[in-house]
């Protein structure tokens, strides 16, 4: 893992730290291939699960909206299990979503 990597990893588990709550949970860290970071959460209603949104297609909506369009490197940090922030594995939708982005990424893995 580089020294990127660890950084998009603290920038997103910064901001989870921060921001989360009962409707936020999952944070998400994007570099881009010219190096610009974009962190963003999650916003999930209860019981309105088809209007909530992923912390992956927030931060890659950022992205795309300030002329980004090549994705280098993508970590999904959630507090679920253990009541502390740790890095997961994006939900199939997102993958299938940031696959159809058409770019080739890493997902650092668990420091
Ligand atoms: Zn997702």
């Amino acid at each position: 893992m580089s020294a990127n990597d660890t950084e998009l990893i603290r920038a997103a588990t910064c901001l989870l730290t921060l921001r989360h709550s009962s409707v936020s949970k999952t944070s998400y860290g994007l570099r881009t291939a010219i190096g610009r970071v974009f962190v963003a959460l999650n916003v999930r209603i209860p019981g309105a699960a088809p209007c909530s949104i992923c912390a992956e297609q927030v931060a890659a909506g950022m992205a795309v909206a300030n002329g980004e369009s090549e994705i280098e490197c993508v970590v999904s940090i959630g507090i679920w299990r253990t009541g502390q922030p740790e890095v997961l594995m994006p939900c199939v939708m997102c993958r299938e979503f940031l696959t159809a982005l058409g770019n080739r990424f890493n997902i650092p893995a668990q420091s």
